[in-house]
């Protein structure tokens, strides 16, 4: 996902651009991330508010089905249309796009088969690749990673999933939406551990609502397959379910292709190490994407090849700032955060003000029938600064660009909740929360 766009802006600034790519352009995000993982979901939230909630809307929808082939039908359609955009973009920008599988030769040379590749200037973008357990072995049938799940043309009677981060909540909604039974599994404390506290808590609250077999604290020490599904042995005993589905996080793709040899420094981890401007150890090679580590999301990833394209250029406009990177989460309630949490600001030093604003006080919240979840807004009590941002509920993940704009202006919750809103929106219940920072908000 950040190779293309670096490219894009390489070019833009007036370099001479060749990207090399051994499967194909687009990377996790287009083809098995980001992109079909959401269409998935788009099918699997309109079939659950038809179905289960239309007749509260005044609409007849007794016989409501859904048809998964047709599902995957459609989520391979829309990575298509946008795979095609991506090629073309390599056109329009001049891009030379060599397949194959790249390996650094020397700090200028990339060897890809036969042919050498050399340039003065290097990215390296090659992302990240699914991380295991020990002892669980992925078949692709009944012990499953996210890639099989995403292309999957069929949907389990039943599923465990370990882990509850990011992609494990996204593939527990996209399931419950579908009618199939979910246990999650975390070994941590909470769901979504990464996010703050009150969004975690928000979570367990409706995803038990809405029917998910929500296991924390759980330590999983094996799995395997048993009685035509998996069997899953925990501490604090046995999960069956028809299929296992693992989302632990992802490895760096950083083995095997001469990092080391040209002097490239990893962190123990095996992510690359990188300066504000992408900049490795070794002199003209930078470094984006998953395979940095930090948040492995796509628009870091994206934003990162930007700041590092106009670095080579010659071109800097503003470094990287991973505080700016919003994270985002397509649930059901979505969830969304910029900057810290209510915690970790604390643990910087800062004295904290609050501000909340529930969904149900909220017209628009109330209109589209989502009214659970918050805004909630985190800053320095002495200067007002905004030191984060963290949604929980409708339309998160549109929610969240605002407060993080406040934060690259390096504004005021007061500014943001002095912004006029339009009304009824869910933008209000941003505004709401800001204004509640200092005990204004008019709907609480
Ligand atoms: C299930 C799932 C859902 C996700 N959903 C979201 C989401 O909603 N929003 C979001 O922001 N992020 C999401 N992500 C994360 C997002 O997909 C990644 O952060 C993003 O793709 C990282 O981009 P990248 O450029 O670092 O790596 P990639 O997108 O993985 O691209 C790396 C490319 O390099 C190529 N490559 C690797 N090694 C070589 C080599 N030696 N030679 C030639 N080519 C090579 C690969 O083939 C690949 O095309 C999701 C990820 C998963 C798994």
């Amino acid at each position: 996902m950040g190779g293309y766009p670096a490219a894009i802006r390489a070019s833009q600034l007036g370099l001479k651009v060749a990207l090399i790519e051994q499967d194909k352009l687009g990377g996790t995000c287009l083809h098995i991330g980001c992109i079909p993982t959401k269409a998935l979901l788009e099918s699997s939230e309109l079939y659950h508010r038809v179905s289960a909630r239309g007749a509260e809307f005044g609409i007849g929808a007794d016989k409501v089905t859904y048809d998964y082939p047709k599902i995957a039908t459609r989520r391979d359609a829309v990575v298509n249309q946008l795979y095609k955009g991506v090629q073309f973009l390599m056109k329009k920008n001049k891009v030379e796009v060599i397949a194959g599988n790249g390996r650094l030769k020397d700090r200028n040379t990339v060897s890809v088969g036969a042919t050498q590749v050399k340039a003065p200037q290097l990215i390296v973008a090659t992302g990240s690749v699914v991380k295991g357990l020990p002892g669980i072995e992925f078949d692709g049938e009944f012990i499953v990673s996210s890639d099989n799940a995403t292309l999957a043309n069929k949907v389990p009677e039943s599923i465990v999933i370990i882990g509850a981060g990011a992609v494990g909540v996204e593939f527990a909604t996209l399931y419950n939406q579908l009618g199939v039974k979910v246990t999650l599994l975390e070994a941590l404390d909470r769901l979504v551990p990464l996010e703050d506290e009150d969004v975690s808590k928000e979570m367990l609250s409706a995803f038990k609502k809405a029917g998910i077999d929500c296991r924390v604290g759980v330590r999983v020490k094996g799995a395997k397959k048993a009685r035509d599904g998996v069997s899953v042995d925990t501490e604090q005993g046995e999960v069956w379910a028809r299929q296992l589905l693992v989302a632990v996080g992802r490895a760096p793709r950083s083995k095997d292709i001469g990092l080391e040899q040209v002097g490239v420094t990893l962190h123990p981890n095996g992510f690359i190490k990188v300066d504000e401007w992408m900049r490795t150890s070794a002199e003209g090679i930078h470094a984006i994407g998953d395979v940095i580590g930090g948040y492995l999301l796509a628009h870091a990833a994206s934003h990162e090849g930007i700041v590092a394209a106009e670095d080579i250029a010659g071109q800097r406009l503003a470094p990287m700032e991973q505080e700016l990177v919003t994270r985002c989460t397509y649930s059901h309630p979505q969830i969304a955060s910029v900057g810290l949490s209510e915690k970790e600001a604390r643990d910087a030093g800062h004295e904290v003000k609050v501000g909340k604003f529930p969904f149900t006080a909220l017209g628009r919240a109330i209109i589209v029938g989502e009214t659970a979840g918050f805004a909630k807004m985190v800053a320095d009590a002495k200067t007002g600064r905004l030191l984060g941002a963290h949604i929980v509920g409708p339309n998160a993940t549109e929610l969240i660009a605002e407060p993080a704009l406040t934060q690259l202006f390096q504004g005021d919750a007061w500014e943001l909740g002095r912004n006029i809103h339009p009304h009824p929106t869910l933008s209000e219940a941003v505004m709401e929360a800001a204004m509640a920072v200092d005990g204004h908000a008019i709907h609480i």
